[in-house]
């Protein structure tokens, strides 16, 4: 963490979440994990099915490809043209489902749009859903069952308990009801017993309800909307949004102002998105320990 200084000489009371030394330091770890499996004779495997040519999914995929390779994990990438048929890329997820080497699938979307998202994500065997976007994955999250959790939700939560905050008792706000981030993260402070309210585009008076919570989580997509008077006085703010506004990446939160209320914050970038692939890892190794 580190300490940022606005004026000469006097130092603010916040501390900014890195999230890249942070899944650094996880990284280690998780090599060392791997090595341990890999001596009992498991060498973690993760499936990634990409299909078409969209280019920030392709750089995602390289990025998760790498990672893995960093590590230890053996990743196989299927790189399917855009035209592929919805039946054949089931096809090649039930082939894989029965695969022992294996242990992790990851379908990248968004999907091109003669195929349902939805038929390709049930048809992936829960046990090896590492990206936890399987309705299984996510009943199993509601009703507190072990299952997999949605990477960025679960880099947020490992991010929060980084800075030491308590957050059974705590009030929280998420900003967003997405699948893949709002309310997944709600159902995981909620397991953690913070009292958790989940706010959207028809949440009448935003700045109000967020200005109550002790752990404020921004993930509309929505670059900037999050600005001063959304932040109670030393709450945790982590900002999942990414948007690119002329050629750079901004977050929902609008740092500068957050900052000088926040006790700590995440950037962007730098922030939530290193932790995204770093739990996907995770999830990647949990799953070759569940064999
Ligand atoms: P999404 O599916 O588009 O959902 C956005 C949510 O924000 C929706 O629930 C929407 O409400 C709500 N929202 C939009 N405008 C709002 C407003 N003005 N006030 C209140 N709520 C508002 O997006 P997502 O997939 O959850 O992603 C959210 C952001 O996180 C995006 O910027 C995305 O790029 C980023 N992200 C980053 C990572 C990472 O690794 N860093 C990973 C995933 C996502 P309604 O439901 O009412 O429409």
């Amino acid at each position: 963490m580190i300490r940022i200084c606005r004026k000469k000489g006097e130092c603010e009371r916040v501390d900014i979440i890195d999230g890249k030394a942070l899944a650094a330091a996880i990284r280690q770890r998780q090599k060392k994990d791997v090595e341990e499996l890999k001596k009992r004779g498991i060498t973690p495997g993760l499936a990634v099915i990409l299909v078409g040519d969209d280019p920030a999914s392709a750089t995602y995929v390289n990025n998760k490809e790498r990672a893995c390779g960093e590590i230890g994990i053996r990743s196989r990438v299927f790189r399917l043209p855009a035209g592929t048929p919805e039946e054949e890329v089931i096809s090649l997820v039930e082939s894989l489902n029965a695969d022992a080497d294996m242990h992790g699938i990851l379908v990248q979307l968004p999907m091109p749009k003669h195929i349902d998202e939805r038929n390709v994500l049930r048809a992936l065997s829960p046990d090896k859903d590492v990206d936890g976007l399987h309705v299984v994955s996510a009943g199993r999250l509601f009703s507190g069952e072990k299952g997999f959790v949605p990477c960025t939700p679960k880099g947020v939560i490992t991010m929060i308990k980084s800075t030491g905050t308590q957050i059974s008792g705590k009030r929280a706000a998420v900003v967003g009801r997405s699948n893949l981030v709002g309310k997944p993260a709600a159902m995981l402070l909620l397991a953690e017993n913070a009292t958790v309210t989940v706010c959207h585009s028809k949440t009448p008076d935003l700045a109000a309800v967020c200005s109550q919570a002790d752990i404020l989580i921004a993930a509309a997509g929505r670059p900037g909307m999050i600005t001063g008077e959304y932040i109670k006085p030393g709450a945790v703010v982590i900002d999942v949004g990414t948007t690119k506004v002329d050629g750079k990446l901004k977050g929902d939160v609008l740092f500068e102002e957050a900052a000088k209320k926040a006790s700590f914050i995440s950037p962007v970038p730098g922030g939530v998105g290193p932790m995204t692939i770093t739990m996907l890892l995770e999830n990647t190794i949990e799953a070759a320990k569940n064999g």
